[in-house]
């Protein structure tokens, strides 16, 4: 099929493929959220940095809007198109460019997925900080972009606290580098340096403010030794009294993966699998632990960690470990059964970030929605970072007849959270209708994009910008 003129501009003089055929643009239409997608006219699979300045020039000069795509793995929306936008297809820019192991850094380019890197890194003994749920498929450049946690997070916190450094094609086509590469010969190796920094910037900020072609990550020794377990307890309040000293005496070291969950969904694993257990015997919270280092470090922490919970009323719970969570771990990450269902586009998921003293009233909202809306099926739980936790509402529906309904519901859901002091954390365009409730956050922002992005072409209304 002959291109059209911007098909052909698109293309510029390098390796760049266009498609403008219907059926290969079908996939361009969402990512896996309940965003409503678009009808791209265009997309850009991109194999050099040349290839993403030239895709973003002339997006620039035709006043054309693109969104940037990496796996299309992300539950916000972020990734998705309105129609006749261009979307530029990341996913083929995928070299791990270099492994500096005197500086403690990995250089990648934004498509290298985390199964290829953390393959690579592992033959040196070596692993990421934080790596998203998504097991092999997802990007560190979808990641980093759409605010990643999940494996690491009670140590590192989240992916952004990973990066040193970046590389950005900007709006205007010209291309930034941040922290101590902006020195070129000096490459990456510090975040802070010269002025403010400017990485930050990027981090979540969904492809809007520009398009992300280079990431410096820290690297870490990989761990020799890794044990699960869980601890129960009465009430959520005193889990979350728990989660506070957990992190205050700094006991999350070598922890790096901990979980969440609400009275619901302990009650179905347990019961299921041990119809004959007291129910009322069970706790109300468990929090289940991914501990890691050497054997004598875990074994150390994993009783210093025992006896704070007893403090707060908690003790191991040891079948819920035996049953489920020690079962979900996969080699680097953990993988939960309805994991499928997000890459259908069959589930919400709202994810938020928290104080400790707010999880209660999350698991509460929860349970007010379940209420309002029990014609979805309605799942809570928590991820444990280094301060605070994330958490996810995540909302089961049928596509074809529930399109309209879910997302009324987990617009309302999302409200209930924010007014229960539940800040958004993967914003993309599933948060955007409540941005304007930030407001000088929201209206500084506004600021910062048109003047990086005066034509606004860079992902309109994610973010709500
Ligand atoms: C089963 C499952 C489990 C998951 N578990 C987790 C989890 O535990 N933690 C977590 O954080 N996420 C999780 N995710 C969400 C997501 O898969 C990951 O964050 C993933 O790494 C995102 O990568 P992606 O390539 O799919 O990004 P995409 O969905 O393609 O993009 C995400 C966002 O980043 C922007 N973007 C992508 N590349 C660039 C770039 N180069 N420059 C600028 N902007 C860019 C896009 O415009 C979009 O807004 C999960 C998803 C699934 C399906």
């Amino acid at each position: 099929m002959k291109l059209s003129q911007i098909g052909t501009e698109l293309a510029g003089q390098g390796g760049a493929l266009v498609l403008e055929d219907k059926i290969d643009l079908l996939g361009y239409r969402r990512d896996t959220s309940i965003a409503p997608g678009g009808n791209p006219a265009a997309a850009v699979i991109a194999r050099s940095v040349e290839d993403v300045a030239a895709a973003v020039a002339t997006a620039n000069r035709r006043k054309v809007p693109l969104y940037v795509r990496a796996a299309g793995s992300t539950y916000a929306g972020g990734a998705n198109p309105c129609d006749g936008a261009i979307v530029l297809d990341t996913s083929a820019l995928n070299r791990i460019l270099k492994i500096d192991e005197d500086r403690g850094l990995a250089l990648v380019e934004p498509g290298v997925t985390y199964g290829a890197l953390l393959a690579e890194l592992g033959r040196r003994g070596l692993t990421l900080g934080v790596v998203p749920l998504t097991g092999a498929a997802g990007t560190v450049g979808g990641a980093i972009a759409s605010h990643g946690l999940g494996t690491g997070s009670p140590r590192y916190q989240s992916t952004g606290d990973e990066v040193a450094g970046l590389e950005v094609v900007l709006p205007s086509g010209e291309l930034l580098r941040t922290g101590s590469a902006v020195l070129a010969d000096a490459g990456f190796f510090a975040r802070y340096a010269v002025g403010p920094d400017l990485t930050g910037m990027f981090l979540g900020a969904s492809g809007s403010l520009g398009v992300i072609t280079k990431i410096a990550l820290w690297v870490h020794p990989r761990p020799e030794y890794q044990e699960t377990f869980a601890l129960g307890f009465p009430d959520y309040e005193s889990g979350a009294r728990f989660i506070s000293a957990l992190q205050l005496k700094e006991l999350t070291h070598n922890l790096w993966y901990g979980a969440g969950y609400e009275d619901k969904a302990i009650e179905a694993r347990v019961m299921g699998a041990r119809p004959q257990f007291e129910r009322a015997a069970l706790p109300r919270f468990c929090l289940a632990l991914d501990a890691r280092g050497t054997s004598e470090e875990v074994a150390r922490d994993r009783a210093r960690i025992v006896a704070e919970a007893g403090r707060f009323g908690g003790a191991e719970f040891a079948l819920f470990d035996e049953i489920f969570f020690a079962k979900l771990r996969r080699d680097n990450t953990f993988w939960y059964s309805y994991a499928g269902y997000f890459g259908r586009s069959m589930c919400a998921l709202l994810m938020c970030s928290m104080a400790n003293e707010t999880v209660p009233r999350f698991f509460r909202a929860i349970q007010n929605n379940r209420e309002a809306h029990p014609e979805f099926i309605w799942a809570g739980g928590l991820v444990l970072c280094r301060r605070g936790v994330h958490g996810a509402v995540i909302v089961f529906y049928e596509e074809r007849e529930q399109w309209e309904q879910i997302r009324m519901a987990s617009e309302r859901c999302c409200r209930d959270l924010l007014a229960n002091e539940c800040v958004p954390y993967k914003s993309g365009r599933v948060w955007a209708p409540m941005m304007d409730q930030f407001g000088r956050y929201h209206t500084t922002l506004a600021r910062l994009k048109k003047t990086l992005d005066p034509n606004g072409i860079m992902s309109p209304q994610i973010l709500g910008l």
